[in-house]
This record gives C-alpha cells, sequence and structure tokens, in this order.
C-alpha cells in the first residue's frame, strides 16, 4: 500500500498534521515514530505507583489562543490548572515569577513597600519586565541593586545549570520567559486557557490518531523504514540537521535527566514546582499530584538534571536559542527550501524553536492550512 503521506514522529506536531490530513483531506497516513509511545515530550503514564507522570518533564498547557485551545478540546476535556511556583532564594521560599509578593517574603515589609512603590512608578502596575531589561533601565539605586539581586540569585545560577551559558549568552527570549511581573499575580503563566489533558496527554493523543486513515508505527526511525516505505510526501518533525546527515555541521541541543522519586508522604511540597536557582545540581522539582488533581495515596516528583546533549547518547531536549545557532539552522533551512512541496518541516526539532506546546499546535495548525491544503 502506497500511503499519500509519512509523518516522521508522534508529538504534537505529528499527531496534528496527521489528523488534520486523515480527517480533512481524507488522505492516508503513516507515522513513525522511534519511540515505544504516541505524544513525544508530552508523553504520560501510570508509574508502579499509580501515580500519573510526565515521562519527559512537567508539561502545563497554557495558550492565549482560543482556536488552538477548542481544537483539542474535540480530543480531550480540560481540567483547570494555575501553575505555582517558588524557588528557594536566600533560604527562603519565593514565587516565581518574581512579582509584588516575591518583595515581601524576602525583604522587611517596609523595604518591601519602598521597592514595590517604586517598581509600580518606573514601569506601571500589571506589567512584564524582563530581567535584562530592568538591569538596563533600573533609574534608582533601589531599583538597581533589586534587579542585581533578582539576576543573581534567581537568574544567573539558574540559567549556567540549565544551559551551560549565562542570560545574556543567549536570547533575550529566554530569560523574558519568565519576566519580573509588577502585579500581585503569583501564577506561573497568565495565559487565558490553561489547564491539562483531564485524563492526560496519551489519552489526548490516542484519541487524535484514533482515525481509520492513520496508521503508527512506534520503535520506528525513519532512517530505518525510509527507503522501504512508498509514500508522496513527507511531513518530517525530528531533528532538522540529522534530516540532513548533519551536513552543515551539528545543531547545538540542551539534554534533560530526570530522576523519579516516590514518597509515600501525602504531599511532597506546598506548590507544582519549586526551583533551585542556587542549591543543587537539578534545577528544579515538580510534584505531578498538584498537575494532575489526582487523590493517589503516596506521591511522585521528579527532580531535572541538565545535560549537554550527546548525540546517540541521550535526547535532544531544547534547541538552544542564540543568535549563531540560528544562523545555522538557516543553512539547514535553505536545504529544506530545496525540498519545498514535497518534503515538509515543522516542530520544535525541525524549526529549531523552542515553541511550547499550543506553539507547536499553532504552527501545525497554519502548516495545514497555508501550505498542505493549498498544494492539493
Ligand atoms: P516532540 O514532542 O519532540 O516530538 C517529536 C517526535 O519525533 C519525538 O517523539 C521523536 O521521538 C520523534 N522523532 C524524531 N526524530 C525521529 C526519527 N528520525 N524517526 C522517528 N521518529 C523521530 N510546553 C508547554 O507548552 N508547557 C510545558 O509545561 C512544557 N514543559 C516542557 C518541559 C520539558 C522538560 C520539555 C523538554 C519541553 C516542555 N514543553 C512544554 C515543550 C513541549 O514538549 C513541546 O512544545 C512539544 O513537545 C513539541 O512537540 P513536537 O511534536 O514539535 O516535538
Ligand atoms: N529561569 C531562571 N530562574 C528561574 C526560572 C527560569 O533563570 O527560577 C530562566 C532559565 O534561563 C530558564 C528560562 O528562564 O531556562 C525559562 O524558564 P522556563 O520555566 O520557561 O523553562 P522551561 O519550562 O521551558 O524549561
Amino acid at each position: 500500500m502506497k500511503f499519500d503521506w509519512l509523518i516522521v514522529g508522534a508529538g504534537f506536531t505529528g499527531s496534528v498534521l496527521a489528523e488534520r490530513i486523515a480527517s480533512q483531506l481524507k488522505q492516508t497516513v503513516l507515522i513513525v515514530e522511534q519511540r515505544p509511545h504516541l505524544g513525544g515530550n508530552a508523553y504520560d503514564y501510570y508509574d508502579d505507583h499509580g501515580v500519573l507522570v510526565h515521562q519527559y518533564g512537567p508539561h502545563i498547557f497554557h495558550t492565549n489562543a482560543q482556536y488552538v485551545w477548542d481544537y483539542l478540546a474535540q480530543f480531550t476535556q480540560w481540567r483547570s490548572y494555575y501553575h505555582r511556583v517558588l524557588a528557594v532564594v536566600s533560604g527562603k521560599l519565593v514565587p516565581v515569577p518574581f512579582n509584588l509578593n516575591s518583595l515581601y517574603a524576602l525583604f522587611p515589609p517596609r523595604y518591601a513597600d519602598k521597592l514595590a512603590q517604586q517598581l509600580i512608578e518606573h514601569y506601571g502596575f500589571n506589567v512584564k519586565v524582563p530581567i535584562l531589561r530592568i538591569r538596563d533601565t533600573a533609574s534608582s539605586d533601589d531599583l538597581k541593586l533589586l534587579a542585581e539581586y533578582i539576576y543573581e540569585h534567581v537568574f544567573h545560577h539558574y540559567t549556567v545549570k540549565q544551559w551551560g551559558l549565562k542570560p545574556e549568552e543567549l536570547s533575550p527570549s529566554v530569560t523574558a520567559r519568565v519576566p519580573i511581573y509588577v502585579s500581585y499575580d503569583d501564577r506561573y503563566f497568565q495565559d487565558t486557557f490553561q489547564g491539562l489533558p483531564k485524563q492526560g496527554y496519551t489519552r489526548l493523543f490516542q484519541n487524535l490518531l484514533n482515525h481509520p486513515n492513520i496508521k503508527v508505527l512506534l520503535n520506528t526511525s525513519y532512517q530505518e523504514v525510509m527507503q522501504e516505505i512508498p509514500y508522496q510526501r513527507l511531513i518530517f518533525t525530528g531533528q532538522i540537521d540529522e534530516f540532513f546527515e548533519h551536513l552543515h555541521g551539528d545543531l547545538p541541543y540542551r539534554s534533560l535527566h530526570f530522576k523519579f522519586i516516590h514518597t509515600e508522604q501525602e504531599q511532597f511540597q506546598a506548590v507544582g514546582t519549586v526551583n533551585y536557582p542556587n542549591e543543587y545540581t537539578y534545577t528544579r522539582t515538580t510534584e505531578f499530584k498538584h498537575l494532575t488533581g489526582q487523590r493517589e495515596y503516596g506521591s511522585t516528583y521528579i527532580e531535572e538534571y541538565p545535560q549537554p546533549y550527546r548525540r546517540g547518547e541521550n535526547l535532544p531536549y531544547y534547541p538552544i536559542p542564540r543568535d549563531e545557532y540560528r544562523a545555522l539552522y538557516k543553512k539547514y533551512e535553505a536545504e529544506a527550501e530545496k525540498l519545498k512541496g514535497r518534503v515538509f518541516f515543522a516542530g520544535r526539532l525541525a524549526d529549531y524553536q523552542y515553541y511550547n506546546m499550543d506553539q507547536a499546535v499553532a504552527r501545525a495548525l497554519s502548516l495545514f492550512e497555508k501550505e498542505i491544503v493549498r498544494s492539493g
């Protein structure tokens, strides 16, 4: 049988594209996925203790794009959830993103009052300011001191741990993901839509791919089958440099090692995630029951240990947002351009973009509407 489409990767990008092609164009799709499961990095499962955990680190869905939320709502119900994060700073638990409450958690009340007032006067209330911008624009001595304090105690060491680079060696968009928030809102995200799939991500993927026009081959890499499977067109959601056999050199990625720990305690920590910018070699601990709302006996949490990516040894979780790597990616993009109309590249690895899940879904929906439907 010849498939209309071969899709490489069963993460959000590949699965959404498969669903659209199968249900809207009525064409046939084969997905090949090298891992033993669906879902890419969003995969979840019940561990030996019956706790629903995320194999590749905590995944919280958040978006301002109602069409993305509504699209996925055809395949899952949502459980409403607001993620809250505390960071250990100078031995205290402090809300992150750093906000006005964080001032009061750290400093004597009168001094916190003074800083809060200056932040509001200088930047406005309910305004988000990236740390690198506050550092550049702080006008008073108090604000300068505060900016240095936050930079040093919240961002510097965490970023060096996570990326092996200092904040200013990365695209400013990285630390801007967690801006200083001149507000009393303690939530990690302020998006209009936030939550987790009620029955887990894996179930969401099973529903997305439950269509007679879609077949899935797990435990199968593209390279193993590329010569054998007949297909018309290809969508590739893996590493773009791997597709082109590293023609222009390796694109760098950052990897992680995850350690899962089960405890008999009802609750391990007060909120979903606790960040450790300055202590330990892991960056954060996440307790899944907060995210999923499960009420099992005992609890499972995860520690995340950043690692350099080594081809063949660990997985490429993060593209590294830096100008020089973007320039290298552009060389691969030029190669991809030569295959236009026959091979489509999309996703966190193929676009070499630090996408959140909603952005991966939006990218897939837009590729479908703008290029796939039109190309006939
Ligand atoms: P992926 O999920 O990486 O899927 C690509 C798939 O392709 C993989 O399954 C891979 O095995 C397969 N593949 C690659 N190459 C080949 C090949 N040659 N042959 C066969 N198969 C192949 N986003 C959020 O919105 N909220 C969060 O809270 C959040 N937390 C995150 C935490 C961590 C630790 C990480 C790493 C990411 C997090 N994300 C989060 C981002 C989220 O994981 C991505 O946005 C999403 O997974 C991107 O989907 P994708 O399909 O593009 O890529
Ligand atoms: N960051 C930090 N300290 C924190 C939280 C975040 O320095 O307490 C920086 C760090 O560089 C991190 C980036 O902000 O990589 C983005 O954080 P986010 O929580 O969005 O990372 P992700 O969930 O994607 O790993």
